[in-house]
């Protein structure tokens, strides 16, 4: 009999590629999402797969799964800062009550479940690379608190479900990452500069482009939270790409990749961003022997390529994500 496995933000990025790896894996998945920043083409090639049924539902309201379910990700939210900034309030609670929601559904199907969880429980980080024992730099009441403490809170909740009902759960915390599916005009550094270098546009550096990320390609990720989800260890867990580089250098690659004429102009630098980011990947590498195989280059070269095979529409809609009929909810 098969495993069958529920991922939350199913029609999102990093869903939309898990529920790939799964089903590959050979597992039926259950694929849930309310489509607020998923897209239904990120999943359209599942349509009519037998081991994948789509739900669409809210994660942050009671959920009902007929039937067993053996692992459940929570891959649901808003991951990019102008998202979050437009619809605060979801972002807190589909990290606070659909954690919630997730966790209680795992006690009571005796599933196994892994949460999202991310390089901003860091904050603007005083250490550096960050390990999982820092405990963090964040600012509750800024701009990124929202999705900050959503995620923060919700790997409280996470332990306390493992702690006081023996749920096994497991915490990822993500750093940045890109590939194929992300969306073209959700606000986050990559889909912004190559979307401006295939529109003949100046390539916006915020601030003066010397604060760092290390971008990790989306397949190693995969495998990453696949080994963890696998795993018996229940403590949070990096996963990303150590490579770091400032973004005025990324910026520069990205002149170089797609050979745009454009040059970079500098724009202010948003409230509390992080002003460097490395993840520390030890506990990755010795415990689940993982490590990212792919180069930034290797993986540029490949999400140059998805942007590109996008349609003028996709490329020239330059407005974010209408959120007006959710947010009356
Ligand atoms: N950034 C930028 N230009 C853009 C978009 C983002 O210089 O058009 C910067 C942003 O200020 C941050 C970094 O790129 O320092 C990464 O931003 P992103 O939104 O991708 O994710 P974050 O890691 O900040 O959550």
């Amino acid at each position: 009999m098969k495993k069958r496995v529920l991922i939350t933000g199913a029609a999102g990025f990093l869903g939309s590629h898990l529920s790939d790896r799964f089903l590959k894996e050979g597992f039926k998945v259950i694929g849930m999402d309310n489509l607020i920043t998923g897209n239904l083409k990120n999943i359209e090639h599942l349509e009519g797969h037998e081991d994948f049924e789509f739900i669409n539902h809210d994660v942050s309201e009671h959920i009902e799964i007929e039937g067993k379910v053996d692992y459940i990700l929570h891959f649901a939210s808003p991951a990019s800062p102008i998202d979050y900034l437009k619809i605060p309030i979801q972002t807190l609670k589909v990290g606070s009550l659909g954690t919630h929601n997730l966790l209680g559904l795992a006690k009571a199907k005796n599933a196994r479940i892994i949460v999202a969880s991310t390089s901003e429980v860091y904050g603007d980080p005083t250490v550096h690379p960050q390990t999982e024992e820092y405990w963090g730099n964040v600012n509750p009441v800024g701009p990124r608190g929202v999705y900050d403490e959503a995620k923060r809170f919700q790997e409280a909740m996470t332990m306390a479900y493992h702690t006081f009902h023996g749920v096994e759960t497991r915490i990822v915390r993500i750093f940045n990452t890109y590939g194929p599916r992300m969306r073209l005009n959700d606000g986050r550094v990559l889909p912004a500069f190559i979307g401006q270098a295939l529109r003949g546009e100046d390539l916006t550096v915020f601030g003066d482009g010397s604060q760092t990320r290390s971008f990790c390609y989306v397949d190693d990720l995969v495998e990453g939270i696949y080994k963890l989800l696998m795993s018996d260890y229940h403590l949070p867990v990096n996963i990303g790409n150590p490579d770091e580089i400032s973004i005025l250098d990324f910026a520069e690659e990205i002149i170089k990749l797609t050979g745009t004429t454009q040059k970079i102009i500098f724009k202010d630098l948003p409230v509390n961003d992080p002003k460097q980011r490395q993840p520390e990947i030890t506990k990755a590498r010795t415990i689940l022997g993982w490590e990212p195989k792919i180069s930034r280059s290797e993986g540029l070269a490949i999400t140059y390529d998805y942007f590109k095979s996008l349609s003028e529409e996709d490329l020239y809609k330059k407005e974010h994500n209408d959120f007006s009929d959710y947010i009356k909810r």
